[in-house]
């Protein structure tokens, strides 16, 4: 079937869905509340079925051209000695935010993305035939029509990018801690780090985050002090961590809810963009072989929702894992275990 629909946010699920859409055959708009899209931005990884979701969007190749891959990683411990080591048979490729949403964004006609143009209220977009809230973790549409809200994680998240190349992904686990570091396209390191919220209490924060950072991790090994010795002038990102408790539905009327507005969730998998491209095309594969709106949003709802809100606890559980206070040794021998025997 066709139809006129409005996205709500042009991130990257809102992006997904319009591509989709559009190829569909719909008339889309897309509400975006921001002026732009950023400019520079920290590494996502996207997952094999992420990547055809890409093809399916017809924005695989550019994702491609400007993204690095990468099969497995390390599991460190603090003093750099290994914990597991992780191999995959299919890879998942780095990108940057900014070049996925540059990808996304490619070849959409002109003026169905509109800047500076928030949605305040769902009951602005009644008489539209479909509308999907793609507007994230704190999303507007779903808060009306749902009443659900996020609930915080207990951990605390900083990231960025810095000048320089390494060969391949660590994330080293400490007490109540982690740093992540992992390649990332055009000759820089992306880097990621989490930490308990009690934690940065008891620290303190009469300091930037870049002092925040060094005393946190400045006595790890030497990758881990070479992304922190390369940390001045750059730019950190620090947010806390929140996820969604599991919705009941995806889906309320003629409404749909996609990516973080759905299922936000722990970063620790690098899952949350790949689920919203998966949302985006399961949204338009469930409406352009409809009939009836209804059914095909129940389609939509039946194929995505039991999935990702399982990959949201998973998520959960790891970003308790990976920062755990008082077993760091213990989860080290069975995270090593785990790994020897799997
Ligand atoms: C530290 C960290 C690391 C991560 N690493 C990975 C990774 O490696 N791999 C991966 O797959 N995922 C990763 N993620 C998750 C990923 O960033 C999110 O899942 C993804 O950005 C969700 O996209 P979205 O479009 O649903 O939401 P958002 O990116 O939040 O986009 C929502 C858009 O809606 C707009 N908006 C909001 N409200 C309104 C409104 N009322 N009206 C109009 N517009 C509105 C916003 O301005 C925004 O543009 C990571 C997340 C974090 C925090």
């Amino acid at each position: 079937m066709r139809g006129a629909a409005v996205v709500v946010g042009g991130g990257i699920a809102g992006l997904a869905v319009a591509r989709g859409l559009l190829s569909a055959g719909w008339a889309v708009e897309v509400r975006e509340r921001s002026a732009a899209h950023p400019t520079s931005g920290t590494a996502l990884g996207m997952w094999p079925e992420a990547m055809l979701a890409l093809d399916r969007l017809g924005a695989g190749e550019t994702v491609r051209a400007a993204s690095v891959e990468q099969r497995g990683g390390r599991i460190l411990r603090p003093d750099g000695r290994e914990i597991a080591r992780i191999s995959t048979r299919r890879g998942a490729r780095l990108v940057s935010r900014p070049h996925l949403l540059t990808a996304l964004r490619g070849g959409l006609p002109p003026g169905t993305l509109r800047w500076d143009t928030p949605v305040r209220d769902a009951r602005e977009l009644r008489g539209v035939d479909l509308v999907v809230a793609a507007d994230g973790v704190h999303s507007t549409v779903r808060t009306a029509l749902f009443g659900v809200a996020p609930r915080p994680l207990g951990t605390v998240a900083f990231r960025g990018t810095v000048p320089g190349e390494v060969g391949g992904v660590t994330e080293t686990w400490g007490r109540s801690r982690l740093f992540g570091i992992t390649p990332q396209h055009g000759g820089r390191t992306n880097w990621f780090a989490a930490v308990r919220s009690s934690v940065l209490t008891e620290l303190g924060r009469d300091a930037g985050e870049v002092a925040v950072l060094r005393a946190l991790y400045g006595s790890w090994h030497r990758e881990v002090r070479a992304v922190l010795d390369a940390l001045d002038g750059e730019a950190v990102d620090e947010r806390r961590l929140l996820d969604l408790p599991p919705l009941t539905s995806y889906v309320s009327g003629n409404v749909a809810l996609v990516g973080d507005a759905a299922h936000a969730m722990a970063p620790n998998l690098g899952r949350g963009a790949c689920e919203s491209l998966l949302d985006a095309v399961a949204l338009t594969e469930a409406v352009a072989d409809a009939t009836d709106l209804p059914a095909a949003l129940h389609r939509y709802d039946v194929r995505r929702r039991r999935s990702a809100n399982r990959t949201v606890r998973l998520a959960r559980l790891l970003n308790r894992m990976s920062t755990v206070e008082r077993l760091a040794p213990a989860r080290d021998v069975v995270v090593s275990t785990g790994a020897r025997l799997g």
